[in-house]
Formats: structure tokens, C-alpha cells, sequence
């Protein structure tokens, strides 16, 4: 079983409101990390120090509850100029949750974390979820991704974890990483290797415009 994987293109056509890839910059080629779950104290400190280092930038997409519980942290996320997303206020199951009850639970998680990116947890929305959070109050732009990392499963040996992501990767590509207790041995350990790959191919790591 594989767990890093590519998001099918067929897919990604089925559903035009949910943004799984950036257009390609021909003059300057560009990636998209984004870091889920966080913040995390211990974990999300390093991952700033290695994208500071390298100039590197991604987006964040914060659990409201967790951004309550944290903020000098998620402060030091935006100061530092990477992107923020919403990432409801108790990480729901957007399969699970009563449409209503799901709505109020990123309403509460915007007034934290005020953005206009969402990414639901595990993936898991609907077209009419998406739709409504289109629309206002809300005006959230649904965000995927193109590459999953897998560094979530502690299957997932952290040098396959970086091998598979540095194979793969690609400009214009969204690539999903956690800032969290249980992705850390394997997100801390890729990513330095992931963006000294970055370098040499003389792609930039941006956030979300
Ligand atoms: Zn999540």
C-alpha cells in the first residue's frame, strides 16, 4: 500500500469548487506546503525554524480550539509571514455532522482564526457544504491539495515519507504535511529534505496568496 499518493486528475475536474493545485509559474515554479492540525506546541516551533531558514513560506490550516489554547504561537505563524486556513474549531467529520452544527463549528474557528481558506478535516465535505461556505458569512475558498505526504500514519517510515514526497513533487502542486504530535517524526524529518530538494530544482515554497 502506498500512502503517498496523487490526487487523481479525473477527480479533480469532477469537483471545479474545491482548489486541489495552483496554476503553474512559468517564470518562477512554485509549491504549496500546508501544515494541518496545529498549532502544536514542539512541533510547530521547528517547522517555522525550517522554513525561516530555508525562505521558505506555506499555509497553515489551524483548529480553532487549538489557536485558543496557543496563541503567542499561531501569532508567531502569521508574523512570520506564512497563510492561515481554517480548519474547523473541533477538527469535525464533515460526513458526520449535522450540516447546521458543522457551520457554527467554523464560524466559531473563523472568529480565531480569520481567513478565508478552509480545508475540511479528513477531507471529508460535500457540494453542498462547500457551496454554502462559498457563500457569505463565510466566503471560504474549500482547499485540497494535489500530494499527500502520509507523514499522519505511523506506518510510514519517515525516509519513505520524504523519498516519496521529493519523487512526486511538482510546481503548482498543494502538498498536505501535519503540525502535529503524531505526524512529527515524520514531517521534522522530510522536510528539511524537502526543501533542500526545492533548492536545487530552483522551485519556491510559497503560502497561499
Ligand atoms: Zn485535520
Amino acid at each position: 500500500m502506498r500512502y503517498v499518493h496523487r490526487m487523481p486528475t479525473v477527480l479533480m475536474r469532477l469537483w471545479p469548487g474545491l482548489r486541489w493545485q495552483m496554476p503553474v509559474r512559468e517564470e518562477a515554479p512554485a509549491v504549496y506546503l500546508t501544515f494541518d492540525d496545529g498549532p502544536c506546541p514542539g512541533v510547530t516551533e521547528p517547522i517555522l525554524d525550517l522554513l525561516a531558514r530555508e525562505g521558505a513560506h506555506a499555509s497553515f490550516f489551524c483548529v480553532g480550539a487549538r489557536v485558543a489554547t496557543h496563541p503567542q504561537l499561531f501569532r508567531r505563524i502569521r508574523e512570520e509571514g506564512h497563510a492561515v486556513g481554517n480548519h474547523t474549531h473541533r477538527h469535525l467529520d464533515g460526513w458526520q455532522t449535522p450540516l447546521p452544527d458543522y457551520l457554527a463549528d467554523v464560524r466559531e474557528a473563523q472568529a480565531q482564526v480569520e481567513s478565508r481558506y478552509f480545508r475540511p478535516p479528513y477531507g471529508r465535505t460535500t457540494p453542498r457544504l462547500c457551496r454554502r461556505l462559498a457563500e457569505p458569512p463565510f466566503s471560504l475558498q474549500t482547499v485540497m491539495w494535489s500530494l499527500l505526504s502520509g507523514d499522519f500514519d505511523p506506518r510510514l517510515d519517515p525516509l519513505q515519507c520524504a523519498a516519496a514526497v521529493v519523487r512526486q513533487i511538482r510546481p503548482g502542486d498543494i502538498v498536505v504535511f501535519h503540525d502535529s504530535q503524531k505526524a512529527a517524526p515524520r514531517v521534522l524529518y522530510a522536510l528539511p529534505q524537502i526543501l533542500a530538494h526545492l533548492r536545487a530544482q530552483g522551485w519556491l515554497a510559497l503560502a497561499l496568496p
